[in-house]
Parts: C-alpha cells; structure tokens; sequence
C-alpha cells in the first residue's frame, strides 16, 4: 500500500488537481496495490478562510472556526476525486470524521488520539483509491477538530501508522532538503537520507518542510518521510528516518 501526501503548493491552482491525478494515475499503474493520498487545502485557502472569519468577529469561537477552516481540505479532496475520475480511476473523498481520525476536543490545535480506518479499508478493497482530508477530525462528541496549521503531514503520517504502511510520500514544490538553502547557494547539496532528530530540529528552527508533530509521529511508529517534487514525481528527494533507504 502506498500512502502519498499532496501540500498546498502543489494543488494551488484547478489545473493543480491534473498534474497530480496523473501521478496518482502513473503510481496505481507502475506499483499496481492500493493508494491513499492525503491534501491540504488549496495554497491560501486556510489564510483567507481565516480572515473571513476575522471579517465577521474579532476573536472566532474556536468550534465555528474549525467548522470553517476544515471546508479548505474539503474543497481539495472533492476536486482531486473528480480529476481522477476523468483519468478513469476510481476514486473516492472523505473528510477527516469519514476516514476516522478520532482527535481530543482541542479545537484549533487538537491531537489525534487514534484512527479507525475502516471506511478507508472498505472503500481501498472494493478498488478505489481514497483521497483523505488532512489538518482535520473529529472528537470522540462528534465535534469537527483541526489539528493546527501546518497539520495535514500529521494526518498523512497517522494514516499511514494506522494502515501499517511503512513510509509516506510528501510531494512539494521543492525535491528534497538541502544541507544549505539552495535559492541562496548555486552550489547547495541535497540531502539523500535524514534521521529524525536532525528533521526535528529543522522544524523546531522554523523550516517549513515538515511539520513537527508529523515528525515525532513518525519517529514513535517508524514510518519513513519520503520527500519529493511534484514537479519530478519520478525523482526520490531526502528521506527522513532511521534505516532510510
Ligand atoms: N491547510 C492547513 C494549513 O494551511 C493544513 C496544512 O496545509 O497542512 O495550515
Ligand atoms: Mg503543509
């Protein structure tokens, strides 16, 4: 089984939603065993949910404001299901509550406390690949949770955790993490293999390449973090983890 994630960046624009369904498309036929995919939402999406809401009331009550900002994810999951079908491949969204990402009652920065994949399981037997919304859940009251920004790595990894897959792809806009920042240095090195403890001080320093609770997550279940382009799907990046290959 193969469980890929899908950032903002590389679902910005309608057109976004093509390029990865092909990649998705090219994966199922080149490993030809069940896929999960993972998105956030939409590049600002979140940002402009988030003034909408400001918009409307100077300190949102953070329920209603789980309610509103979990819709970005939505969005995505619905599109990138419809471009699939337009490549013939079965396919089929869930929110955070239908995948069964069960979380804490943190609103704005809950913690998932265990997943129930079972919709997911059914729907990856009856063939279809199952496009799940990353950054939300639900709480044990039924309440809609977002699990702060940045969160839809952790959802991808506590996915993959649940279904015993070993690693999860990240597809970015950038092909890997460099030793040095490669937009100011013509000569920086990519890194072919990280261990957890230097990805978590990257994060803890404010890197945005992957969030820090996906990380932590990964470490306690030993999933590797595959990090590639969406733009050279073909190409491995950096990966993060012990025994990396
Ligand atoms: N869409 C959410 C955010 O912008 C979650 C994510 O992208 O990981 O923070
Ligand atoms: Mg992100």
């Amino acid at each position: 089984m193969i469980v890929m994630k899908f950032g903002g960046a590389a679902v910005a624009t309608a057109g976004s939603f093509h390029r990865i369904a092909a990649i998705i498309a090219d994966a199922r036929k080149e490993h030809q065993c069940p896929i999960v995919v993972v998105v956030s939402a939409m590049a600002n999406a979140t940002d402009q949910l988030l003034s909408l809401a400001k918009e409307v009331h100077p300190n949102p009550p953070r329920r209603e404001q789980d309610m509103l900002i979990s819709v970005g994810e939505r969005i995505s999951i619905a599109l990138l299901a419809m471009a699939l079908e337009l490549k013939g491949v079965d396919a089929v969204s869930f929110t955070g509550s239908q995948s069964g990402i069960i979380t804490d009652e943190c609103h704005a920065e809950a913690s998932i406390v265990e997943v129930k994949p079972w919709r997911i399981l059914r729907a990856l037997n009856e063939g279809k690949v199952v496009i799940v919304a990353g950054f939300q859940g639900v709480s044990r009251t039924g309440e809609i949770t977002t699990l702060g920004r940045g969160g839809s790595d952790t959802s991808a990894v506590a996915i993959a955790a649940a279904l015993k897959v070993s690693c999860v792809d990240f597809y970015k806009d950038v092909d890997g993490i460099y030793w040095s920042d490669p937009k100011k240095d013509g000569n920086a090195k990519k890194m072919e293999k990280m261990e957890y403890t230097e990805a978590k001080k990257l994060a803890e320093g404010g890197a945005k390449v992957l969030h820090l609770s996906s990380i932590l997550l990964a470490e306690k279940n030993g999933v590797l973090l595959r990090i590639r382009s969406f733009y050279k799907p073909e190409e491995i990046g950096t990966v993060v983890g012990s025994g990396g290959a």
